[in-house]
């Protein structure tokens, strides 16, 4: 990660700035154009005010003229109406795109998190910089937001600068009449050239102390990141319903209470946050305030004491004072907005350093032809394959052929490789060693969505959405409702459905629709396998979705699959022997090993092996227990 203290360039502010440019564009089209519109509106439209008052209070000053006065009045009033119009115009489009930005900058993030390799995904340090990206924007906007707020500033300088200077010169051109004594000195060009470098000194001031507390701002940032972590875990502890019980049990809310109090970035004691407002934040803010009061002072006395050495009327007062007041006021927005975007540098390298995580998975091209009579056959090939970052092997030489349409178990203990090898077979991971091929070509050659066409798992912590029942099964808003209700009926749910108010309609969950039906974790299990089996592809694979239920009712419902699962190759995963001996070949996985196999009877029978032994200790969970009296 990169550190917020690292030196930045003015280069480096535009280059990384550029890049986001590009891609927020390409994300949320418009949103740069609308800032530009809005940014150059409101910067220009008081100039138009202020030149038209100008012209009117010099007629009044002057010839006051009705045919001069009465053609300004009406254009002043109408210029400010339409200009006011067009700006509320603006504003309230820039507001709806403001919106739309904050939902699709969300998605630069989402997209990448599809498509980066499971490896990845896996990683600690990929959801470290991703929180910690979240929350640098949540605590202050840093990052994509507070790039397009000041690109809208920029827009707002320049713009406002352009018109000031416009409005301004003729103040630094017109000359004190030479009747004018000592004051004749203003026309020095000398003099002009002081004084046009004592503004713009002053001018940028301002701004530069407001970017130094801002700097002190981002470092504190920096330096909140575990009391941010804190708020994110605690803060909102109460809103999860699944802690709801716990919660309350344990009363978990007063030790939450505890890290977030002792870990506040308000807090005095903890953070340097409160520390830095009352010292260095809050000097340079209120020096930032000082350097303008002090320009707006030099700028009327110096427009003042041109005027009453004759150079212009008193309406040109107004003008001068209102556009060099404006022009100073637009340097000081440009200046700061290049400082604060210098200071969202650190915080859009991290996104970067996110969003180029390469893909180093090999993606084939090779299509899955689509066979009617789904002959696919899988086999492992003395794979062996370590997590990333570990340094002891998850499965070491495995050997395995699936045959087709035949039931497969993959039996151990918790922790011997079983999840693991799921997660090879489904490609979300590459072995380091031995090859995975299906119909004799090694799957890294197939296209990967292809690939995972074949397959239809539930995993252990499947996940339902809130969402309509039918939608969860299909996957997809529109769907085949018939075959929806088939596979359901066959995964056990039939009763339950036709009990469902709207049937495949019904709403799961609560969180969008108050009359949502909340599931049990089994008729939840019951959905996930009827989702499975809507995908219809020739592999289906269970990975103790059942984790939850006892051995018995996990070994009825493994039954009753079986039964369903018709001519597709079905894998079952558990630790519990009982729930898979009816299969056509079991495999036992020890330590990341196949250390067995073959049928429950022929593996029964060997009583050296590690099958036997596990059969037996955990017999007594599905075998009848004589009673007391029996025994
Ligand atoms: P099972 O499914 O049989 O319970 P797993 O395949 O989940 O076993 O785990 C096999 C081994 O790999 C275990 O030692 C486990 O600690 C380790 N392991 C599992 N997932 C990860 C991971 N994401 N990172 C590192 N090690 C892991």
């Amino acid at each position: 990660m990169t550190s917020k203290s690292d030196k930045i360039t003015m280069r480096e502010t535009f280059q990384i700035h550029w890049r986001a440019f590009k891609d927020v564009r390409r994300y949320c089209p418009g949103a740069f154009g609308v800032s530009i519109l809005y940014g150059a509106a409101a910067a220009l439209s008081p100039y138009v005010t202020v030149y038209l008052s100008a012209r009117i209070i010099n007629e009044l000053a002057g010839a006051r003229r009705p045919g001069v006065l009465w053609p300004l009045a009406v254009l002043a009033v109408a210029s400010a109406a339409a200009l006011t119009f067009v700006t509320g115009a603006l504003l309230r489009w820039k507001t709806a795109k403001e919106a739309q930005f904050l939902e699709r900058k969300n998605r630069v993030f989402a997209d990448k998190m599809m498509s980066m390799d499971f490896a990845d995904i896996d990683k600690t340090e990929t959801h470290d910089l991703r929180s910690q990206i979240a929350q640098s924007e949540n605590w202050a906007g840093f990052g994509f937001y507070r790039f397009w707020d000041q690109f809208e500033k920029v827009a707002q300088g320049l713009a406002g600068i352009l018109g000031a200077a416009v409005l301004t010169v003729s103040l630094f051109t017109l000359p004190v009449p030479a009747s004018a004594g000592v004051f004749t000195v203003l026309n020095r060009p000398a003099f002009l050239a002081l004084l046009v470098l004592a503004l713009a000194f002053t001018a940028a001031l301002g701004p530069l102390c407001d970017n130094r507390a801002m700097d002190h701002l981002a470092r504190c940032a920096e330096n909140s990141r575990f009391s941010n972590r804190v708020f994110h875990c605690f803060g909102f502890l109460a809103d999860d319903k699944g802690r709801g019980m716990d919660i309350r049990m344990y009363d978990q809310q007063k030790i939450a209470r505890h890290y977030m109090e002792t870990e506040s970035v308000f807090n005095d004691r903890a953070s340097s946050l409160p520390r830095a407002c009352r010292g260095p934040i809050g000097v340079w803010a209120a020096l930032g305030s000082c350097a303008s009061a002090i320009l707006t002072g030099l700028i009327y006395l110096f427009v003042c004491v041109k005027a009453w050495a004759g150079a212009f009327g008193v309406g040109s007062i107004t003008q001068y004072v209102g556009a060099v007041s404006a022009l100073a006021k637009n340097m000081g927005v440009l200046i700061e907005a290049l400082g604060v975007l210098r200071s969202n540098v650190p915080f859009m390298r991290d996104i970067y350093q996110f969003l180029d995580i390469p893909n180093q998975m090999y993606q084939g091209s090779l299509t899955t032809e689509k066979r009617s009579d789904r002959q696919y056959e899988v086999e492992f090939q003395d794979v062996s394959f370590r997590y990333p970052g570990s340094s002891t092997w998850a499965l070491r030489h495995v050997n395995i052929k699936f045959r087709i349409g035949r039931r497969m178990a993959v039996v151990g203990e918790n922790g011997s490789g079983k999840t693991t090898f799921i997660k090879l077979l489904c490609r979300l991971y590459d072995p380091q060693e031995g090859h995975i091929l299906l119909n004799g070509i090694d799957i890294r050659k197939y296209n990967y969505r292809d690939y995972m066409g074949l397959f239809s798992v539930v995993f252990q912590d499947f996940q339902l959405l809130a969402q309509p029942l039918g939608e969860n099964v299909a996957g997809a808003r529109n769907y085949d409702r018939d075959r929806a209700q088939k596979a359901l009926v066959d995964a056990g749910f039939g009763d339950r459905l036709a009990s469902m108010p709207a049937g495949l309609d019904t709403m799961l969950y609560k969180e969008f629709a108050e009359d949502g039906v909340d599931v049990s974790g089994g008729e939840a299990q019951k959905i996930a396998i009827a989702r499975a089996l809507y995908k219809d592809a020739p592999f289906i694979i269970l990975d103790e979705p059942t984790a939850a239920l006892d051995p018995i009712a996990e070994a009825e419902i493994y039954a009753k699959f079986n039964d369903i699962a018709g001519d597709k190759t079905a894998v079952y995963i558990s630790h519990r022997l009982s729930s898979c001996k009816f299969c056509d070949e079991i495999a036992v996985f020890d330590h990341g090993q196949v250390i067995q196999r073959g049928t429950h009877e022929q593996l029964l029978a060997d009583e050296a092996g590690k099958y036997h032994a596990l059969w037996h200790a955990q017999a007594q969970y599905y075998t009848p227990q004589p009673s007391p009296a029996e025994a």
